[in-house]
């Protein structure tokens, strides 16, 4: 099996939902905290709304202080990663994550999807549109991690439930899909620099999608009912999914998103 981008301690054991293993993580453990140092962790849209939201931060400012962005080489989009900090008392090269403290993780509600799934990781084979859904599960599995010795049981599908992953990847699906989408597409089909940056804009940046969707000519040009109007200037999460179905029609001219009539003309 491949392993999927960015992880270098994956297993090649391919897990489904009823795959079971062992594992149990607390603050008992030798190893606590080990997991959240010297990490790629890759945020998700729905990441960046609960963590801003939770930090009392624009998406702006959460952006600009603990993230950096990179470009995944298989789909030539941008992504968001967490930007790690010198590990307090290291006289290492070690970096942590700006979130962890000796007592665990301080932000631990509304910790990103990566950090629920983890010892698990998630792949995506195909986009959603495929008939098989091509979504399976691994384990990270890194030397210092000592939670697989512990005696607790799970199934993958126990564990995603008990980690509170699955509301994740619900609101995430529509993003993730446009890069499972953009991974099956010849290397040589490029976006613009235009194009990315919206993809970032409404991937990421929720409160300037907001300001670009209401403040700029976006609802002149495209035609969208009261309804939608009205349900996402208050609720982030509809914006986000709303954000999506653009992005999907300015990418892949796919949906339901239309120009309004004297706009084509
Ligand atoms: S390394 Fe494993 S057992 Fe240790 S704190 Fe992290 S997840 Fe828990
Ligand atoms: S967000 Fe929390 S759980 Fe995730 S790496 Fe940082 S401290 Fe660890």
């Amino acid at each position: 099996m491949d392993k999927p981008e960015g992880l270098a301690n994956v297993e090649p054991v391919r897990l489904d939902k009823n795959s079971e293993f062992k594992f149990k993580c607390h603050k008992g453990v030798k190893c606590f905290t080990q997991c959240c140092r010297d990490i790629n962790i890759i945020l998700t849209p729905y990441d960046i709304i609960q963590l801003k939201n939770r930090l009392e931060l624009s998406s702006e400012e959460f952006l600009a202080i603990y993230t950096e962005p990179q470009i995944l080489e298989k789909t030539d989009l941008p992504v968001i990663t967490l930007k790690l900090l010198e590990a307090e008392g290291s006289d290492s090269d070690s970096k942590a994550c700006p979130f962890v403290r000796e007592d665990g993780c301080l932000v631990y509600v509304d910790r990103p999807t990566t950090c629920r799934y983890y010892p698990l990781g998630v792949a995506s084979l195909s986009h959603k549109d495929d008939a098989d859904g091509g979504e399976f599960y691994f384990f990270v599995h890194e030397p210092h991690c000592l939670g697989f010795e512990e005696d607790a049981s799970w199934t993958v599908a126990k564990w995603r439930e008990d980690q509170g992953v699955d509301i994740h990847d619900r609101i995430n699906a529509e993003w993730t899909d446009l890069l499972v989408r953009k991974r099956s597409f010849p290397p040589n089909m490029k976006f613009t620099e235009q194009t990315k940056k919206m993809f970032f804009l409404a991937s990421y940046n929720i409160d300037k999608f907001k300001e670009f969707v209401f403040e700029s000519s976006f609802l002149k040009r495209y035609a969208v009912d009261a309804d939608t109007v009205e349900k996402i200037k208050t609720d982030e999460i509809e914006l986000l999914q709303f954000g999506m179905r653009w992005l999907k029609w300015l990418l892949f001219k796919e949906g339901d998103f239309e120009i309004k009539q004297d706009e084509n003309n």
